[in-house]
């Protein structure tokens, strides 16, 4: 059986191994088909690509992009997207620009509760990367502020803490519509992440399909058992095609490696089948 992981970061945004090292690490744990989905880039693509070519592993292109719906922030995923495509490499500039804003206001506010310096200590550890949250999380640890990780995104980083800044992605549709004029397949990622109601989740796939969504994540890693089966109803009844993938960020986190997820319910229509 072909084992399909299409979700997975590099070093390019806010994972830990250079894409060279993501593609040789699915290959060992048995991934046929991989796409890398780092956040807002296709810059470590052309490395994966690279890499994947002496393996027997198909890469498909991937991005992970991050939009707002109402006043949620929600995670859209584009595979087989053209990275030659101008929409594309336009949108990824402007969501540049948006992390760049979003940065400096964390920044100010960690600042005002007497963090300094922050924006350019995630920059630091970011190294060029693609800046997010867990750049500054990795900040407040090495600054002694918290413990870990989890702790810098529950006192700092999370959802209504000061560095939840609002209003800083473009709207769903519209980052729908960047996937779909590159080429790619648009992939609602995670969706039991963004912890909703099934009433809620049910108007968010409503919508998704409506501006051009095609296909939902149902397996994922970090998702708890059952959780697959509930969202593959829901992909059927929204006429969704279904897609997995682990999340993987890097080695070592229990339930987030590569390859690894619940399987895919049977009936589901594969998002394959639209590459
Ligand atoms: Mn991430
Ligand atoms: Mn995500
Ligand atoms: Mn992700």
């Amino acid at each position: 059986m072909t084992v399909y992981d299409l979700h997975c970061h590099s070093t390019a945004s806010d994972g830990r191994l250079a894409p060279a090292e993501v593609v040789a690490r699915a290959v060992e744990q048995g991934v046929d088909v991989l796409a890398l989905t780092d956040h807002d880039t296709v810059i470590g693509l052309k490395e994966a690509q690279d890499a994947a070519k002496s393996t027997e592993l198909r890469l498909i292109t991937g991005i992970e992009f991050s939009s707002q719906w109402g006043k949620r922030g929600i995670h859209i995923v584009g595979l087989n997207v053209d990275v030659d495509s101008l929409v594309l490499k336009e949108a990824v500039l402007s969501q540049f620009e948006a992390r760049q804003r979003r940065s400096e206001m964390i920044a100010q506010r960690l600042a005002k509760l007497g963090i300094e310096r922050a924006l350019e200590g995630a920059k630091a550890i970011a190294a060029g990367a693609v800046l997010g949250r867990p750049h500054f999380a990795q900040y407040l640890v090495d600054q002694g502020r918290v413990k870990n990780i989890n702790e810098a995104f529950k006192k700092y980083l999370g959802a209504g803490k000061p560095g939840d800044v609002k209003n800083i992605w473009p709207e769903l549709s519209e980052v729908v519509g960047w996937i779909r004029s590159a080429g790619g397949v648009a992939v609602l990622a995670h969706p039991s992440k963004y912890k909703m109601t099934r009433t809620k989740l049910c108007a968010l796939v409503s919508d998704f399909s409506e501006c051009g969504g095609q296909a939902m994540e149902v397996s994922s890693g970090l998702m708890p058992p059952g959780v697959s089966a509930s969202l593959a109803r829901i992909a059927q009844d929204y006429e969704l095609h279904a897609s997995c993938g682990s999340d993987f960020h890097f080695p070592g986190h229990k339930w987030q490696e590569l390859g690894q997820f619940s399987p895919m319910p049977s009936t589901c229509r594969p998002v394959w089948e639209l590459f």
